[in-house]
């Protein structure tokens, strides 16, 4: 049978969301259950996917389906496309399977030409609605769909209204508009050369190539890779007939929220704007009256039908509905509805109360939460309405949550001084290192113009709940003079900028930011019900006590990961872990390393009271040497004076640590490798730590897991594990106890996952490293792969960063291998994955879908990972 392309509204139903799209497939739901809808019908997403198959064109047989389509609303509505005597005019929206507010296009009054209006004018008497609607069908049809005159039409219409002298547009006479009309028509021409096409037919062509098209515009690819929304998906077209909501004072649009879409709270909510259409309200030309003063114009049985309506709806759907409206004449339509967008709080209240009102079960409630919503509860955001009047000036990565507004500062040390002053400050860098650790922490928020998701800003922003926007490569840096250009500006020391860490997006001055907040009632019920359904454990990134603790309060159940050459970051640390990775032999090596040891010792005893028992899997030491080595002329002269050399002396030693590719260098497994003595006193450290605790605390059991970073080879970890079971089975023996502790290893290069069965023979656990995996099984840099990804998405390559949403086919499949091979060596062996993935919704889906054991992930994303484990669960 041949494909059916377009649906009459009277053909679908809410189950067909995928093929109709959100819209087409509520306004069928609508139409089905009886409530009030101009009839009309859908062209399907499928219709969208061929027309972008079809090189940008839509094909004789969906022409077809649509042309059929349209005798038949012809018939329904008993009035003709183009017709002199009774004409249809129809709207053209676009609707894709996930809501995408003012993503894509709309075209209202379409079937409008010279002709038509003059009939509509004549038989309504009303020639101001009628001239209206033509002005309004040519504006919304060329900028739409011809792409040109929307300033000069809106320019057009303010000299109208001052050689008129009047402020709103409604205050215009049909002579006016009619008018206005005319100069429109003129400017389309001056600007395409042809006349403003009268076939209703082809207006109609040519506005449902316009949403199909619209599907690819710039604000919906980026509105798509925020919302991991698939390109593939494509958009529903919906035609339906035309209410007209600017027929006069008995006319009006509206919209209306079954409960408050801010707070949640169980209160209707509507606002209409009389003589309106339906762009006049989201546009705010006037401000909208209440939705109860329709009682006082005459309208109460207009405001019962509308409340009763909304109940209805969200009784159906069992969720809290937007709606759209429109009064003809005095009479109510429905011209859309879905589920409400609506702030993290209103989203937990609302699922927590609709429970409570019996409407919905527990599972359903925690499935309905959108788990990257919960971001905005726990950091700070911009509102709304600031967000409206706010100058973008660039776009970067969304590296880390959270919102950041202050005084432009350039390095860390300004940072820290001007935080301690009480300043609210922003670090602009043009990458970070481990140096500016303080003033990060000091800042609000950091924003570099290099660096991926998984950069040192990146990483250690999220660790510590900060703001931080990435790789923003549009920005030129003057580091020296103090100052950036972007978007047309230039930004010295102590100017003000704001920025968005969920969105990426940043802007010129100052935004107000709102505070984020886990006292919440509401929060803390649905994240139990998620965690009573969730299989998958969820463990955290955590580095510190601190962090540790934060990780605890926010529902993590272990730490996958703690990265001990982060413990470095702090203070003058970093100085003993410069003379550990600049000495030139096995004696200073040690020397340095006996000063590391009661730091580390001192660290781990420190997560292990924070963890109070639970699970701590310890990386050792695995730094990129880029990070460590000192690179301003004072920290040399320090390094000297400590190492007894010439600062000379230190430089040379310096450049031998240079690496091509410090990445792929000599960091990880093969550090310990060449210097065992490393893993030794790491061992020491950890080991000594557990005993100590678990002394002071005979409750908790503490079993150390040490994890070995970067192995590809089995003999790595053979000749690393030997020196770490000698060293701990002295430690615990000398100790005269009987502790147990384990090692095992993370994987994180496609070989090890290849031969995971060879190394699981020594392997007691793997760790997945999918930062380094993706890294390396895309042959991308974690670091730089910014600069090209832009490309990437504009011509359809990828759709998303590999280093923020795991690459399921790709890196997905070497996981799933070396589980499998992992397993068969040994059956007990458990698995997790502690890489950036570990706190996004789609991958944790992943990591539960292949029976991973836990996702590790940083603290402020445990929520998001415990919410997006149980959805995984309830998909099974
Ligand atoms: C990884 O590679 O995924 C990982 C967690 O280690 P790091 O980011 O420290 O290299
Ligand atoms: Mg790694």
């Amino acid at each position: 049978m041949a494909t059916k392309w377009v649906y009459m509204f009277s053909e679908g139903d809410a189950t067909m969301r995928n093929l109709l799209g959100g819209k087409g497939a509520n306004l069928a739901e609508m139409t089905k259950i009886g409530l009030p809808v101009p009839q009309g019908f859908t062209v399907t997403t499928e219709a969208c996917t061929q027309y972008y198959e079809d090189g940008r064109q839509i094909n004789d047989e969906i022409m077809a389906q649509v042309m059929e389509a349209m005798s038949k609303m012809e018939e329904i509505t008993g009035k003709k496309f183009g017709d002199k005597e009774n004409p249809l005019l129809v709207s053209v929206r676009s609707g894709a399977r996930a809501s995408m507010p003012g993503m894509m296009d709309t075209i209202l009054n379409l079937g409008l030409n010279e002709e038509v209006v003059e009939t509509m004018a004549a038989k309504s008497g009303n020639p101001r609605w009628a001239w209206d609607c033509y002005r309004r069908f040519i504006q919304m049809f060329s900028d739409v769909v011809m792409e040109v005159g929307k300033k000069y039409f809106e320019a057009l219409i303010d000299e109208m209204k001052a050689k008129k002298g009047v402020s709103a547009d409604t205050e215009l006479d049909a002579d006016d508009l009619k008018e206005l009309a005319s100069q429109f028509k003129a400017e389309y021409k001056n600007k395409l050369g042809e006349d403003f096409p009268t076939d209703p037919k082809l207006q109609l062509v040519e506005a449902i190539k316009a949403v199909f098209r619209s599907w690819d515009n710039p604000r919906a690819n980026v509105y798509r890779r925020d919302n991991d929304i698939p390109y593939s998906w494509g958009t529903a077209v919906n035609v339906q007939m035309m209410a007209f909501g600017n027929m006069g004072e008995t006319s009006g649009s509206g919209v209306a929220f079954t409960r408050d879409p801010a707070t949640g709270e169980n209160k209707f909510y509507a606002e209409v704007l009389m003589n309106a259409q339906g762009e006049d309200v989201v546009a705010g030309i006037r401000t909208p009256m209440e939705f109860d003063e329709l009682k006082n114009i005459g309208m109460t049985d207009i405001h019962d039908e509308l409340l009763n309506i909304a109940n209805i709806l969200e009784d159906h759907y069992r969720d809290m509905q937007d709606m759209e409206f429109t009064i003809e004449n005095h009479k109510l339509y429905m011209l859309q509805c879905r589920n409400g967008k609506r702030t993290a709080k209103a989203a937990l209240k609302i699922a927590n109360d609709l429970v409570k009102e019996g409407k919905i079960t527990k599972e359903k409630a925690v499935s309905m939460i959108d788990p990257r919503n919960l971001d905005s509860l726990l950091h700070g955001s911009f509102s709304k309405e600031s967000l409206k009047n706010a100058v973008q000036i660039g776009k970067g990565l969304p590296a880390a949550p959270g919102a950041a507004c202050g005084k432009v500062v350039f390095t860390a040390e300004d940072a820290k001084a001007q935080g301690a002053a009480g300043e609210k400050v922003v670090l602009v860098r043009l990458e970070t290192s481990p140096e500016d650790i303080e003033g990060m922490k000091a800042a609000q928020g950091i924003l570099t113009a290099r660096g991926g998701m998984t950069s040192h800003a990146a990483v250690v922003a999220r660790g510590m709940g900060a703001c931080c926007v990435a790789g923003c490569s549009a920005i030129v840096m003057d580091e020296e003079n103090k100052t950036f250009s972007l978007g047309g500006h230039t930004y010295k020391e102590g100017d003000i900028i704001s920025f968005d860490g969920s969105t990426g997006n940043i802007y010129d001055g100052a935004l107000p930011v709102q505070d984020g907040s886990i006292e919440d009632e509401d929060f803390k019920t649905i994240m139990e019900w998620a965690d009573e359904i969730r299989t998958l454990k969820v463990r955290t990134n955590a580095d510190t006590p601190a962090d540790a603790r934060k990780a605890v309060e926010l529902g993590a159940e272990g730490i996958g990961l703690v990265r001990t050459e982060h413990m470095f970051f702090e203070g003058n640390r970093i100085d003993a872990f410069r003379e550990m990775i600049c000495s030139d032999t096995k004696e200073e090596r040690e020397e340095a390393l006996e000063k590391i040891l009661p730091l580390q010792q001192g660290d781990f005893e420190g997560i292990y009271e924070a963890m109070e028992g639970r699970p701590v899997t310890i990386r050792f030491l695995d730094p990129p040497l880029h990070e460590f080595v000192p690179t301003e002329e004072e920290d040399f002269e320090k390094l000297a004076k400590a190492k007894g050399k010439t600062v000379e002396e230190i430089k040379v030693l310096c450049e031998g640590l240079h690496e091509f590719n410090p990445m792929m260098g000599h960091r990880g497994v093969r550090l310990a490798a060449s210097y065992p003595e490393i893993a030794v006193m790491q061992t020491k450290a950890v080991i000594r730590a557990a005993i100590k605790v678990n002394q002071a605390h005979p409750d908790w059991n503490v079993v150390p897991e040490i994890m070995i970073p970067l192995v590809s080879k089995v003999h790595e970890l053979k000749f690393v594990k030997q020196y770490v079971v000698e060293t701990a089975d002295a430690e615990i023996a000398a100790a005269g106890i009987d502790m147990k502790y384990s090692v095992g290893t993370m994987i994180e290069i496609p070989r090890a996952c290849v031969m995971a069965d060879k190394i699981a023979k020594y392997a007691e656990f793997f760790c997945f490293g999918t930062n380094d995996l993706t890294q390396m099984t895309y042959g991308f840099s974690r670091d730089d792969s910014g600069k090209f990804l832009q490309d990437y998405y504009d011509k359809k390559i990828m759709e998303n960063d590999p280093f923020a949403k795991l690459d399921q086919e790709g890196v997905g499949e070497l996981i799933k291998l070396a589980v499998k091979k992992g397993h068969e060596m040994r059956p007990e062996i458990h698995c997790g994955i502690c890489g950036e993935h570990g706190g996004d919704p789609s991958s944790v889906e992943f990591c539960h879908s292949i029976g991973l054991d836990y996702v590790s992930c940083s603290p402020f994303r445990v929520p998001i990972a415990r919410l997006a484990a149980a959805q995984a669960a309830l998909k099974d």
